[in-house]
């Protein structure tokens, strides 16, 4: 037996709690991995609370992305004690997930763990982190270097807001940072923002096209901040899209494509091609510090996950929540 976070749905609704799981009713896979880690994403405390349908079937185990060690595998990829990391997939929405001690996946789910990160630091980055270096590589896919001006990030006090703005500071850029936390300025200036502009100015209707500002962008709300970002982007920059913390709605109009040549560019972590995935993890491997660790991760145990998802919501955690399996 071992603990889960399982979401169960009653009639109108869905519960979450951490209950005993049976091993032998691991879903199928290649790969059992005895798990270190997992976090609390975005997505997993909208599934944990039942406020979206992300969950496909039940009961569900809950949890999006994990690290830990492999326990038993049919796969030539993967012989017992290599250490793994793994995020997305439809784990914790179709198949079982990582808020667990244990998971039975693909071999193809899993990554193999880079040299330079232990299973904690590979959870400190988590999905956030991932998703976030996903956004940093595709600005520069896109050809924006750091002469080119600002890259603002939205959400900035969360998980990949957090992560983006000190991988792009790291990185030479100047990063403007946008939160609803305005208390977080000193934070979000430690990772290396060069202002704090509060959100305010961004989630209301806005004009097509507004004053140039961004070379680039990372965003996480959607919405009229997205709109607002790509209005103020400046001629040919990039908008990289990942997030809903607003809305999924996209209240904008065409102008600044077709009249400045932004580029908006679309980021999925979950379906994300293994190639991408492992430039992407090598990439947070040399760039990750224990300082950015100590200042964006806090931990947690999976007693505390359920009311952490409630005030992850909230937007009450800063940066990164790693949870504790064990
Ligand atoms: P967090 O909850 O850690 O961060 C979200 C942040 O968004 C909050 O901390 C807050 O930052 C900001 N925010 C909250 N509400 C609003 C609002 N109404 N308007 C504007 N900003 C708001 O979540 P994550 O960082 O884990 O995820 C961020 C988003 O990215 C989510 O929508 C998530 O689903 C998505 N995501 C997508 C992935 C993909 O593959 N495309 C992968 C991972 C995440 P502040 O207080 O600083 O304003």
């Amino acid at each position: 037996m071992f603990r889960a976070i399982v979401i169960e749905k009653h009639d109108d609704s869905t519960s979450a709690s951490v209950a005993s799981v049976d091993e032998k009713d691991l879903p199928a896979g290649e790969v059992v991995v005895d798990i270190d880690y997992s976090t609390l994403n975005y997505k997993d405390a909208l599934a944990i609370t039942g406020q979206a349908p992300v969950v496909r079937h039940f009961p569900m185990v809950a949890g999006i992305d994990f690290a830990g060690t492999v326990a038993a595998s049919d796969s030539d990829r993967f012989k017992p004690g290599a250490k793994v990391v793994l995020n997305g997939w439809g784990v914790g929405e179709s198949h079982w997930g990582g808020l667990a001690q244990k998971a039975r996946v693909k071999a193809d789910w899993l990554i193999p763990l880079p040299d330079a990160l232990s299973t904690f630091d590979a959870m400190a980055c988590g999905t956030a982190g991932y998703t976030a270096m996903l956004c940093v590589q595709a600005l520069e896919a896109q050809g924006v270097t750091p002469d080119d001006g600002e890259i603002v990030v939205t959400g900035a006090s969360g998980g990949v807001g957090s992560v983006a703005v000190f991988l792009l500071a790291n990185r030479g850029y100047r990063v403007v940072a946008v939160t609803g936390r305005m208390q977080e300025a000193d934070y979000l200036r430690s990772l290396g923002a060069t202002e704090v502009l509060d959100r305010s100015a961004f989630s209301e209707k806005g004009r097509p096209l507004a004053r140039e500002r961004w070379a680039g962008a990372v965003d996480v709300a959607g919405s009229h901040t997205l709109a607002n970002v790509c209005a103020s982007t400046k001629y040919l920059g990039t908008v990289t899209c990942c997030g809903l913390a607003q809305g999924m709605d996209f209240p904008a109009s065409v102008a600044p494509f077709i009249l400045r040549g932004v580029k908006l560019i679309g980021i999925d972590s979950v379906n994300c091609p293994a190639a991408i995935r492992e430039k992407a993890w090598a990439a947070l491997a040399s760039e990750w510090t224990p300082d950015l660790l100590k200042s964006v991760t806090n931990t947690t145990t999976l007693d505390e996950t359920v009311e952490a998802a409630e005030r992850l919501l909230n937007g009450e955690i800063r940066g990164r929540l790693v949870i504790d399996v064990n």
